[in-house]
C-alpha cells in the first residue's frame, strides 16, 4: 500500500506552495487507495512555534485534507534522533566537530548541495584525547558523519526510484562530512526526515524539487541505517508572477488572507 505524507516546518503561515505540496501528497495516495500522513517539522526551536503548528493543522483542514494517523510531531522525539546518532558513533561513523562558522567559511574549499559550505574535514583527524578535552571543558559542537567510512559501509552504487522516471544514481559524497546533529539538539534535518519516513512507513516520498539533492544523502542514511528504500516523486515549485519560489522567508502570503475559497485554492493549483 502507498503512503505518502506532507511535512510542513511551523515557522510561519501555509503559503500556495504549501497548499500545492500537501495536495499532492494527498492525490498520490487516494489515488492508489493509499495513506496519507501529515509530520509537523519542528526540530529547529529558535524558528518554529506552537501557534504555527496549529494554524497548519487548521488551514489543512479548511482546505479539505484529512490524515489517516495522529500527526507526528518532531520535537516529541529527540530520544529517538539521540539514538541513531548514538549507533552511528558506536560504528565509529559519527564524530564531534568543535569548528565555528567562520573556521568552517575560511578553510572550505567548495559547497554542499545545501549551498553550505563543504566541510574540510578539520575536526575528524583530532585524536581521542584532545576531543574527550573539548567535550570535558564544554566546548560548543556538533555532530558529523564520516562520509568516507559511511560510503565504504555501504559499498554498491546507490540509487532511488524517481516516480515517473525510473533509476537516478545517487552522488552523497557532494555532502561531504554533513552535520546529523548538534550538542543541544540531535536532529537535523536530513537525520529526522528519513528516521521519521521509516518510523511512519513512508513508501512514497512527495516533496518540491529543491529538495532532489538531499535524497542522495538520505538514500546513504537509509542504507546505513537498514531502513527501507521509499520510492520518490519531486514535483514542481509554486512561484510568483515574477518567477520567484514562494517562501516564507520572502514574505509570500498566507492561504486564509487570499480572498479565495478552499475550492478556488485547489483549482488554481490544478487540483
Ligand atoms: N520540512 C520540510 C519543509 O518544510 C520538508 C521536508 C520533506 O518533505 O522532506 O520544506
Amino acid at each position: 500500500m502507498i503512503t505518502t505524507r506532507f511535512a510542513p516546518s511551523p515557522t510561519g503561515p501555509l503559503h500556495l506552495g504549501h497548499a500545492y505540496a500537501a495536495l499532492f501528497a494527498e492525490r498520490q495516495a487516494r489515488a492508489a487507495g493509499g495513506r496519507f500522513l501529515l509530520r509537523i517539522e519542528d526540530i529547529d526551536e529558535t524558528r518554529c512555534r506552537p501557534e504555527f503548528t496549529q494554524a497548519i493543522l487548521d488551514d489543512l483542514a479548511w482546505l479539505g485534507l484529512v490524515w489517516d494517523e495522529p500527526p507526528r510531531v518532531q520535537s516529541a522525539h529527540f530520544d529517538a534522533y539521540r539514538s541513531v546518532l548514538d549507533r552511528l558513533a558506536a560504528r565509529g561513523l559519527l564524530y564531534p566537530c568543535f569548528c565555528t562558522r567562520a573556521d568552517i567559511a575560511r578553510a572550505s574549499r567548495g559547497q554542499t548541495p545545501d549551498g553550505a559550505p563543504l566541510y574540510p574535514g578539520t575536526c575528524r583527524a583530532r585524536s581521542a584525547e584532545h576531543r574527550q578535552a573539548l567535550l570535558a571543558a564544554g566546548t560548543p559542537h556538533a555532530f558529523r558523519l564520516d562520509m568516507a567510512g559511511a560510503l565504504a559501509a555501504c559499498p554498491g552504487p546507490l540509487h532511488y526510484h524517481e516516480a515517473g522516471h525510473g533509476c537516478v544514481l545517487c552522488h552523497p559524497e557532494r555532502f561531504g562530512d554533513v552535520v546529523l546533529g548538534r550538542k543541544e539538539c540531535p536532529a537535523s534535518y536530513h537525520l529526522a526526515v528519513t528516521h521519521d519516513d521509516a518510523i511512519q512507513g513512508v513508501t512514497l516520498v512527495t516533496r518540491g524539487e529543491d529538495l532532489r539533492a538531499a535524497t542522495d544523502l538520505h538514500r546513504l542514511l537509509q542504507a546505513l541505517m537498514g531502513w527501507p528504500a521509499p520510492q520518490y516523486a519531486h514535483h514542481r515549485l509554486i512561484r510568483d508572477a515574477s518567477g520567484v519560489r514562494l517562501a516564507k522567508s520572502a514574505g509570500a502570503a498566507g492561504l486564509r488572507t487570499l480572498g479565495l475559497t478552499p475550492g478556488e485554492i485547489r483549482a488554481r493549483l490544478g487540483f
